[in-house]
């Protein structure tokens, strides 16, 4: 397949642009999404965040856009302040990176409005980053002309929809020209938003981006609701259910590994440990014994899941999620190595589903689990609907699972440099998430407020 990137159609300068920041070959996502924009031709995109959808709208709506021409012309919708900043700065970082004299504005509801007025007037933005309300409070008072607009994009559409914003979008939408462009981008395509975008879009193009995998398929990844039980008294009987050829218990601070690793020999297994609190020389002698096959169980905080590399581990146990979501990756990554078999069991209560669902959008599969005469059997999901959907996604994307994992078993230079970008990524995604899940928290309590009103 050849790399959209490298299509003439668009500029050089954005070529060049994409150089720059580093973006040498283009996501799934956007090499679907951009030959279709650049033929002018509406789209809606169902991807997750992290699948690089952002620039797979804003390559084409900046190569849209004549610097010549003073006017709005492209406009892109977000459903909160927040996610309206972050896609306005990265749409300044590509204009920057390409050198583009395009006048870019953010308009946001919460932000000084007489303010944001004067400076319309003086930059003449030609795109437009905008959450719902105040762009049509803009355009109500005519503050923005839309009338010369040749792309509209409506990024997070659910999450739009969820809150209640879709008439703003509906209103501005109705105002503009006749043959603008609309495109959609959403991690879920409800009925109800499929209708509103219907009545804009004449023949748009459908495009379904499967989640990126980042679990190997070859791993059994399960979840475990312990209820009220105590986690460490579940740590030692799954430890002691089975017989594991080599055991790593994750737990999310040192304090913990050191408490969770003396009771687990108070009750009689040998355990080793290593934690950020431990020489490096120590550490290294803990490896080299395990990897000699001394012991059987290893008790580890995440600084030893992004360095450890030991063959054979075969099963991992979240003693607890972490807390920076993206070593969860690099926890379950240990097991199920070179094609080999692998488990995973990650301990839960109630109250940390927020941060399941969290892994379950950056495309990691769980399957629910619970212990039943003295072994782990499937179990019923409470968040049943959630889970089949996760399902198929698995089937849909066994192979690139596969090369995936197979990425992940060569390591390469820069290893350190990767993680370290990606945790950056990761804790971006999850700012991302977290406001998602604040914002539908604030919606609920605004609507149990009205009720108890009435
Ligand atoms: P998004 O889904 O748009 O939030 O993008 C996820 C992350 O991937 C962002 O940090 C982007 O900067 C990055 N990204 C997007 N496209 C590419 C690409 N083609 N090459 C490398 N990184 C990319």
């Amino acid at each position: 397949m050849t790399n959209i990137f490298e299509d003439t159609r668009l500029r050089p300068e954005l070529r060049a642009g994409l150089a720059k920041i580093g973006f040498k070959k283009a996501t799934k996502v956007q090499s679907a999404v951009i030959p279709v924009m650049l033929d002018h031709q509406s789209v809606i995109v169902q991807a997750a965040t992290g699948s690089g959808k952002t620039h797979a709208y804003l390559l084409p709506l900046l190569n849209d856009i004549d610097p010549a021409d003073q006017c709005v012309q492209a406009i892109v919708t977000a459903p909160s302040r927040e996610l309206a900043d972050q896609l306005y700065q990265v749409a300044r970082q590509l204009r920057d990176a390409s050198g583009l004299a395009i006048s870019i504005a953010h308009l946001a509801g919460g932000s000084d409005r007489d303010r944001q007025i004067a400076k319309f007037a003086q930059n003449k933005p030609q795109l437009i980053v905008a959450t719902p309300g105040r762009l049509l409070d803009f355009a109500d008072k005519k503050i923005l002309v839309l009338d010369r607009v040749k792309n509209f994009v409506i990024d997070e559409a659910d999450m739009t929809l969820d809150m209640g914003f879709l008439s703003d979008v509906d209103k501005v939408a109705a105002r503009l020209p006749k043959d603008v462009v609309m495109s959609a981008f959403s991690a879920t395509i409800p009925v109800k938003l499929a209708n509103f975008l219907r009545k804009y879009m004449a023949k748009p193009q459908e495009i379904v981006i499967d989640n990126p995998a980042v679990i190997a398929p070859t791993i059994k990844n399960d979840l475990l609701d312990i209820g009220s039980k105590d986690r460490k008294k579940i740590v030692y009987q799954l430890l002691t259910m089975g017989q594991p050829y080599l055991a790593l218990v994750f737990a999310n601070t040192k304090q913990k590994v050191d408490e969770l690793a003396a009771y687990l020999s108070e009750k009689g297994l040998r355990v080793a440990k290593i934690h950020g609190g431990i020489t490096e020389r120590e550490r290294k002698r803990t490896l080299r014994e395990v990897r000699n096959g001394q012991f059987q169980y290893l008790v580890a905080s995440d600084l030893a899941a992004r360095g450890i590399d030991i063959d054979g581990v075969s099963l991992v146990i979240n003693y607890e999620i972490p807390k920076d979501l993206e070593f969860m990756i690099h926890r379950i990554g240990r097991t199920g190595r070179n094609g080999l078999p692998g488990h995973a069991v990650t301990l839960i209560r109630e109250e940390e589903m927020d941060r399941v669902a969290g892994l379950e959008k950056m495309g990691v599969h769980f399957d629910f689990v619970e212990i039943k005469g003295g072994e782990l059997t499937a179990r019923s999901h409470y968040r049943r609907r959630d889970n089949r959907k996760s399902a198929k996604t698995r089937t849909v994307n066994a192979q690139t699972k596969g090369i995936v994992a197979k990425a992940k078993r060569k390591k390469k230079p820069g290893y350190k440099k990767k993680i370290k970008r990606a945790i950056q990524e990761d804790n971006r995604q999850q700012r991302k998430l977290e406001q998602r899940h604040e914002m539908r928290h604030q919606k609920r309590l605004r609507k149990r407020k009205r009720e108890q009103g009435r």
